[in-house]
This record gives C-alpha cells, sequence and structure tokens, in this order.
C-alpha cells in the first residue's frame, strides 16, 4: 500500500496522535491528540513533513496520490460542517500553515480565508449576514495571498518597503485617513468592498497576475507557499541559530476556518497554562474581541487579559474575558486544564471564539524562559504531575545560566525612576547603546559594542538582529508577540509593549515621554521587571543566595551518577564553590596563589627560590616559602571540610615568575646578595623555546626535589593540624604533567617519605589521603596500565592533552581557530567542548588500562571541557567519577550531570 501523505482530524477523531511529531509537526501532532481529546478543534487535515522532503528532492512537485488524498480530506470537513469549498450557497472557508517539528514562531508562512471568491462572498454573506466582517476577510486573504503566494513563494525579491503587503497597507491607510478612521474597524462594508477592488488592480499591476479567483488554486497555491516558506530566509536564519536540520521539514496543516472577528460575541486569543515569564502556576493569557489570530500575534492592537491574574501595568483598563464572557472562559479555563494534565507540561495554547462557540486552534508546549522553567519543573515535581528524572530534562543549560544571569545592581535599581515601562518578556538586566535596525545591531556587534535593538513592531525578519543584541525593546506587542516568543526562547533580556516610546526610523530617534534618544545613546532595561532606564546603570551577578534554584539543584543531584567538583586557586573561590554545590576541589592550582592580590610577598620568596643557583639557596627561599604555601592550603583543606581536596604540586611556566620591571630585579640581586648581571645571568637559563613543553610539572620536582617536598609537608602538616583541630581534611596529592611510571615513583617516594616524617611530629597514625597524578599527555594515557600501580587517581587535564592531542598551541590558537570554525573544518573550539573522536579516545583508553590495574581507580576531568555539557555528558558515558570546573559553572555541571545520566539511561 502507498504511504499515508494526508491525515485527518476532527468530530473527536484523528488519523494521527501527539507522538507523530516527526511526521505531523508539532501542530499537526497536537491538533491530532486534542481531536482525540474531545476538545473541540476546527476539522482539518495535516499533510506530512515526508511531503516537503520530496518537493525539495523533486523540483517542487507532489507525490502522486496527493491530489485525491487531499480531495478525499476536503470531502470529510465538508461532511461534517455541512458546508462545501467553494459553494457559492453555504461556503467552508480554510486556513493553510506551517507545523514543523519543533516551532519556529512566526518564521513561515500563514494564509488565511482561502476558498473566498467572487461567488463565494455572497454565500458567505448570506450565512453570516455580515457584509462588512466578509469583504474584510476578503482583504485579508487578498493581502497574504499577494505577499505570501505571489511574491514570496514566486522568489520575487522587491526593495525594503516596496513589498506588495506594503503597497497595499499604503493603499489601506490612505483610505482611513480620507475617512478619517482611526482603527481598521472603522471601516464600512462599503469601504473595504473597494479596498479590495484596488488591492485586486494593484496586485495586477505589480506582479502582473489576477489574484485567483479559484477556491482551488487558493488551496494549492498556499499549500506551495507555506512548503516553500521552509526555505524562506528568516526560517533558514532561524535554524541556523537554534540548530535545527534542514531535512526535517515543515508539515502543512489545512484546517477549517473559525473567525473570532464575527461581531461582539467573537473574540481569539492566546494563552498559557502557567506563567511563562515566573512560572507561576496559574492560567496567563491575552485575547481581543472582534479580531483574526494574527492581529493578537503580530502585536498591532494591546490585547486584553483573560482574566485578573493577567492584568499588568498595560492593560488593566481592558475587560478580561473572565468578565465579559465567564460561560465560555469557564470552559476554556477547564480546557487548559485538562491540557497540561494530559501533556504533563505546560502548553501554549491558540482559541477563538465565533459567534459565542469555543474553538481550540492549537495547542504546544510552551516557551518559557529559564526562572519560569526552573520554578514549573520543581513544582511539577511537588504536584506529582512529572517524576524528578522529567523535571531535570525540563530546563536547558543555558536556561539555568539566566538564573545566574546579571542583573541591574538592586540598590541602584531603586533610587533610579523608570524612563518607560514594558512587559517584561526576557529576564535579567541589560545595558547598551540604541540602533534600530537588524542589520546595524549585527554590525554594531560584531565590532564587539553593546548593542540594545530597538523596534516600534515586533517584526519576525529581525531575527539576526535580536540574536547580536544584549536586549530588545519593542513598543507595541504583547507577552506572545513574536519577539517575546524568540527572545524568551533564547533567555534574552527583552522589553516589549513599552507604549510610552515612538520610533522614529528615518530620523534614527526614538521619543520617550518627551525625551529624544539617538544611535548610540545608551539605554539599561530591566527585562524582569519591564523596566527602561536612561543611561548605563551598573550591573550585577545574580544571587548565589536563590532557593528556587537550590530546590532544583537538588532534584538534580538525585538524578545524577557524575559527581561535581570545582576548579579553585583560593580560599574564597572554594567557599564560593561550595555554595554552588561543589562537592569537592578537583584542581587547585598552587602556583596561582602567586598572582593577583596578595601576592608580593610569596611571589617575591618564589622568584627568589626560581632563580637560585646552589641547593644552598634553593632551600633557604624553599623554607622561607613554606609558611605562605601551608596558609593557603589549610585554609583551603578547611573551607572544603570533611570534602577531597586535590592539590596539584607546582606547575610554574618558569620564565613568566622572573620579573621585568628593574627595580624588581635590583631588589631580587639584592636579597640574595648577587650582582645584577649574575641575576640577569641567572633569568637567561630559565629562557625555553617552547616553555610548554619545557621545564614545568613534575619535571620541577624531579630536578628540584626539595620543591616538591616543600609542598607535599605542607599538605600533610595542614591536614595534620585540622585533624588535631577535630576537622576532617581529605587531601589527594597530584602529580602534572607526567609521562611515564617512573616519574610518578619518584614523586612517590618523596611523599611516603614526608607522611612518615609528619606523622611522627604530631604523633598521628594516619592521615586520610590519597595520591594520583594528572592525565594530559597523550602517552600517560597509553601507558595508564603501569601508572595506576601507583596513582590512586586520575584527572584528565583535557587544556594539554587538547594541546598535544591536536599538536594545537593552547595559547595561539586564536590565530587560525576562526578560519577552522568558518570553513566548517572543526565544529567547536576543541579547547572548550572536548573533542570526543580523538581527545576523548584517548582518554577512553586511559580509563579502561588505568581500572584494568586498579579496578577503583578514581578518575575526573580538571580541564576546561569539565563545566561544557556535553563534555560532562561524555564524561558519564566513559564512566568517570566526577567533573571539575570553574565555581560559577558548578550549577551547569550538576544539570548536565543529571541529564546525562536521564539521556543515557533511555538509550
Ligand atoms: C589541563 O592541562 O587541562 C589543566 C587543568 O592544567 P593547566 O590548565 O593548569 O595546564
Ligand atoms: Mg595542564
Amino acid at each position: 500500500m502507498a504511504k499515508k501523505q494526508v491525515y485527518f482530524f476532527g468530530g473527536g477523531k484523528a488519523d494521527g496522535n501527539a507522538k507523530m511529531k516527526e511526521l505531523l509537526g508539532g501542530k499537526g501532532a497536537n491538533l491530532a491528540e486534542m481531536a482525540k481529546l474531545g476538545v473541540p478543534v476546527p476539522p482539518g487535515f495535516t499533510i506530512t513533513t515526508e511531503i516537503c522532503t520530496h518537493f525539495y528532492e523533486n523540483k517542487r512537485t507532489y507525490p502522486k496520490g496527493l491530489k485525491e488524498e487531499v480531495e478525499k480530506a476536503m470531502a470529510k470537513i465538508e461532511k461534517l460542517m455541512g458546508k462545501k469549498f467553494g459553494d457559492p450557497e453555504n461556503p467552508l472557508l480554510v486556513s493553510i500553515r506551517s507545523g514543523a517539528r519543533r516551532s519556529m514562531p512566526g518564521m513561515m508562512e500563514t494564509i488565511l480565508n482561502a476558498g473566498l471568491t467572487e461567488k463565494t462572498i455572497v454565500g458567505l454573506i448570506k450565512q453570516s449576514g455580515d457584509e462588512r466582517f466578509v469583504y474584510d476577510a476578503y482583504r485579508r486573504l487578498i493581502m497574504m495571498y499577494s505577499d505570501v503566494v505571489m511574491e514570496k513563494a514566486a522568489g520575487i525579491e522587491p526593495k525594503d518597503d516596496e513589498g506588495i503587503r506594503r503597497q497595499l497597507e499604503r493603499i489601506m491607510d490612505k483610505v482611513k485617513k480620507e475617512k478619517g478612521c482611526k482603527s481598521d474597524t472603522d471601516l464600512t462594508a462599503e469601504d473595504l468592498k473597494k479596498l479590495c477592488a484596488s488591492f485586486k488592480a494593484k496586485v495586477k499591476e505589480v506582479i502582473g497576475k489576477e489574484f485567483p479567483d479559484e477556491p482551488n488554486k487558493q488551496l494549492w497555491g498556499s499549500i506551495n507557499a507555506v512548503f516553500a516558506s521552509w526555505n524562506g530566509k528568516r526560517a533558514v536564519s532561524y535554524r541556523r541559530i537554534e540548530g535545527i536540520p534542514d531535512e526535517w521539514g515543515t508539515a502543512v496543516n489545512v484546517q477549517t476556518m473559525v473567525f473570532g472577528n464575527m461581531g461582539s460575541d467573537s473574540a481569539t486569543g492566546v494563552g498559557f497554562t502557567r506563567n511563562p515569564g515566573n512560572g507561576e502556576n496559574d492560567f496567563y493569557g491575552e485575547y481581543l474581541f472582534n479580531a483574526q489570530g494574527e492581529d493578537v500575534v503580530a502585536g498591532i492592537r494591546t490585547p486584553a487579559p483573560v482574566n485578573e491574574y493577567s492584568k499588568s501595568e498595560h492593560n488593566k483598563e481592558l475587560v478580561t474575558l473572565e468578565k465579559a464572557m465567564p460561560k465560555i472562559y469557564k470552559e476554556l479555563f477547564t480546557i487548559q486544564k485538562k491540557l497540561e494534565k494530559h501533556y504533563h507540561d505546560m502548553q501554549d495554547i491558540e482559541f477563538t471564539i465565533e459567534k459565542g462557540t469555543l474553538y481550540m486552534l492549537q495547542c504546544r508546549v510552551g516557551k518559557r524562559n529559564g526562572p519560569a522553567a526552573v520554578q514549573m519543573a520543581v513544582d511539577m515535581v511537588k504536584e506529582k504531575l512529572i517524576n524528578k528524572e522529567k523535571a531535570v530534562m525540563r530546563v536547558t543549560p543555558s536556561q539555568l545560566d539566566e538564573l545566574l544571569y546579571p542583573i541591574i545592581d538592586p540598590k541602584v535599581e531603586k533610587t533610579h525612576k523608570p524612563l518607560a515601562k514594558g512587559l517584561p518578556a526576557g529576564p535579567g538586566g541589560a545595558c547598551g547603546q540604541i540602533v534600530f535596525t537588524a542589520n546595524d545591531t549585527v554590525e554594531w556587534a560584531k565590532q564587539g559594542k553593546k548593542v540594545i535593538l530597538v523596534r516600534e513592531e515586533t517584526n519576525p525578519e529581525d531575527v539576526e538582529g535580536m540574536r547580536a543584541a544584549e536586549a530588545i525593546l519593542t513598543a507595541r506587542g504583547g507577552m506572545t508577540s513574536h519577539a517575546a516568543l524568540v527572545a524568551r526562547g533564547w533567555g534574552k533580556c527583552c522589553v516589549v509593549g513599552c507604549g510610552a516610546m515612538h520610533v522614529d526610523y528615518a530620523k534614527k530617534e526614538v521619543h520617550v515621554n518627551g525625551k529624544v534618544f539617538r544611535e548610540g545613546d545608551w539605554l539599561t532595561l530591566n527585562g524582569t521587571k519591564g523596566n527602561v532606564y536612561e543611561g548605563q546603570l551598573p550591573m550585577m551577578d545574580a544571587s548565589e543566595e536563590n532557593e528556587l534554584l537550590s530546590a532544583f539543584l537538588k532534584i538534580c543531584d538525585a538524578v545524577r551518577k557524575l559527581g561535581v567538583r570545582t576548579n579553585a586557586d583560593t580560599p574564597e573561590d572554594a567557599k564560593r564553590a561550595r555554595g554552588f554545590g561543589a562537592e569537592g576541589i578537583g584542581l587547585f592550582r598552587t602556583e596561582h596563589m602567586f598572582y593577583g592580590k596578595g601576592s608580593d610577598e610569596p611571589l617575591f620568596v618564589l622568584r627568589k627560590m626560581i632563580v637560585s643557583k646552589t641547593e644552598d639557596e634553593r632551600k633557604k627561599a624553599i623554607e622561607e616559602l613554606y609558611p605562605y604555601v601551608k596558609k593557603d592550603i589549610k585554609q583551603t583543606l578547611e573551607a572544603m571540610d570533611g570534602l577531597p581536596v586535590v592539590i596539584r604540586l607546582l606547575d610554574p611556566p618558569l620564565h613568566e615568575f622572573v620579573p621585568r620591571d628593574p627595580a624588581k630585579l635590583e631588589e631580587l640581586a639584592k636579597d640574595l646578595n648577587i650582582s645584577m648581571e649574575e641575576l640577569s645571568n641567572r633569568a637567561d637559563t630559565l629562557h625555553e623555546s617552547n616553555p610548554m613543553m619545557g621545564h614545568r610539572g613534575v619535571r620541577l620536582g624531579v630536578t628540584y626535589p626539595e620543591v616538591s617536598r616543600m609542598q607535599i609537608r605542607a599538605i600533610f602538616e595542614s591536614a595534620a593540624e585540622l585533624i588535631k583541630e577535630g576537622k576532617k581534611p581529605h587531601p589527594e596529592i597530584m602529580i602534572p604533567v607526567i609521562c611515564s611510571e617512573s616519574e610518578l615513583a619518584d614523586q612517590w617516594a618523596i611523599t611516603q617519605e614526608v607522611y612518615k616524617e609528619v606523622l611522627g611530629k604530631y604523633g598521628l597514625r594516619k592521615i586520610k589521603y590519597m595520591f594520583g597524578t594528572m592525565i594530559e599527555i597523550p602517552r600517560a594515557s597509553l601507558v595508564a596500565n603501569k601508572i595506576a600501580a601507583l596513582a590512586q587517581f586520575f584527572s584528565f587535564g583535557t587544556n594539554d592533552m587538547t594541546q598535544m592531542g591536536f599538536g594545537f598551541s593552547r595559547d595561539d590558537i586564536g590565530g587560525f581557530l576562526p578560519e577552522y570554525l568558518k570553513k566548517g573544518l572543526l565544529k567547536d573550539d576543541p579547547f572548550q567542548t572536548l573533542d570526543q573522536e580523538g581527545v576523548g579516545e584517548l582518554m577512553r583508553i586511559g580509563i579502561e588500562r588505568g581500572r584494568k590495574t586498579r579496578k577503583d581507580l578514581e578518575v575526573g576531568i580538571c580541564g576546561e571541557q569539565g563545566g561544557d555539557p556535553r563534555s560532562v555528558d561524555f564524561c558519564h558515558r566513559v564512566g568517570m567519577n566526577y567533573v571539575s570546573c570553574s565555581p560559577f559553572r558548578v550549577p551547569i555541571a550538576r544539570l548536565a550531570a543529571a541529564q546525562a545520566a536521564v539521556v543515557n539511561k533511555k538509550k
């Protein structure tokens, strides 16, 4: 049997269901599911995504049998509705919409009111008794059809502002002006009738073809155009940004038209089963009386709130649906609850009320910002609507990032009066210079500027600019306008519907409450509250004390298998990371105590040690250095009391520590009691051609065992003192940059010696510790079986492993990486995201061989990739014990580890 190409839904039945998103697209699958659930859905059918693929693979033609299947489905609709497509007496009208596997709001095309012709107009007037409504529907059809089908799908690319839609809009504006009408609704039936005639004449004049007066021509023209819009400019841009594959294709949904613009007992609206801005469990929505759906999403009129809860500064004067149509509201409320319960997730719904009858046009999983996603996940677990595993999959790593996003310093914000207020469409704060076009945004952002894109109204064609902007600000539109949906999906700071604002594109100015701001002027936005401020307000990192975040991360902790540690170099970092939930330190880089605040004195002594010539000189310097090293180590072990702390022995690029400042050099020479000439000679001998492969890591400990001895003593003595103070220190001594087991044996001998001495000194029988190594040289992975004989743990240093695996200098990759990425020679920067195929394979080998020798070998990662979600997934799959990353990335790593546990369990 030939493959089914068309899936019918309606009358309480459907050929498809919600699981068939790949074939029917999100919209089609959900329409089918809703129909099956008994929700009132206008009947229709879905042409599958496979037809889209066929369309593009076969010079924009359709497979055999499609026409017949469409005809059959049309007949079914006609039977259910008791109307006929093209019937002059009782005509059926349909909408034709796109619907990909994943929602792409506003990125593809829609045609409404197809089936209206000179003949059927008469029938519809008879049927509806409303001539004005019919001509209004007709002028909308002409506008959409000429724009989408006759122009865009035909590949005509008019100059800016010269598109057919703009030209028709100008005609309409002129008529409105002549008639003194403020709004479209003030135009009479007669006005609209004339307008339709002028529209058709204009279409003929501009495009050179008649607007088709045949229902089936309109239907197939529209189907064609929707398939074509899959490869339209903005859809392609959006797919590139969102990583949606080109091969997916879109489905096409043909559905009975129902009208929200049939008078005062008709309306149309959109809603969310929970608040997409903050996650509160309340029905949130907007509607417009006597309007069609496009009026709501296009943000042309300000929609009214469906209930008290949905009221905002912006719309609080308008009458709620609950008050205006209590019975319908109740029905709508019950349906939205039913849908959320059925789908176990927040739904984004579209509805239309036609002459007092409610229809559901769409439902899909609602986009939400980060804070809302986290709130809903936590609440839904509490409500037992979802389990913990589902909850961790409900929040993406970048959404979680939003809770850690910068905000305007609240203290400063309090002292500033907002310049204007809009709707809080995207979270966090942002400040930037204003520009007025998407292209300028992209240009300015390229120059490294922080830009706020300011627009009068939302326009999906601005998608590239919206992406490049720091934030988006619009004068019109509601929470469900395109800008709001898209920005929320990206977690970008966004304020919409800022009514006090008027944009003058020609002058590149925006007028707000009597003030004028020009291109390049600074504004600051609070996207969580919807406030707009003049100038640059200071920004702050989001609070570390966030109860909601903690509750969510606890859920993640219950699901994940991987441990999460942190790379911390100071006791302060360690404390902060513990606050973020780090379960220990995966890398404490000892040499970092010689950089930054308060490092002058220890740095001076370190320099002395580095330029020492004799053992005596060195020993003296080391003795002087000891108290500094011990203090840092002890404080860090204390901050992480009860948790493991991996302390890496010194791995410094020696030459970097030689002072350049003559005054400092002189001071050093004086202290060492040598001449400047002698000091300069000693410094010269430290020079290396390739310091990254030079005298670093374990090589330093091998040549100067007393340096290792001093550090190991500092570790054991810190631990011993803490034990005496009743604490539970757990140091893990890590030897860096090894390539053979013999290097490790060399350092192991020192460790054992010092251990015994310290036990004796403190009268202790045991100090709990581990001895292990970094695996960062490819050879070390290959001989991991031998290394594991001594090492109790491995920590993969994937910064160096990537450097040596690829042969790319980690310090100089900037010179060629952009070109590699642009040409697609590399998919990602391997220093940010693990190269699983190559470096990952080295790691796999290291783990496998290491564990062959030592079954309980502890394995972690401490390279920068340890906080990257995709790399975390890899670490889970290769059976590591933990990942370690910078303190601020710890929450993301906890989430990524939980998601890795869920995703890989499913496989
Ligand atoms: C590494 O090489 O991955 C590592 C963590 O060490 P460093 O970055 O200090 O060389
Ligand atoms: Mg390294």
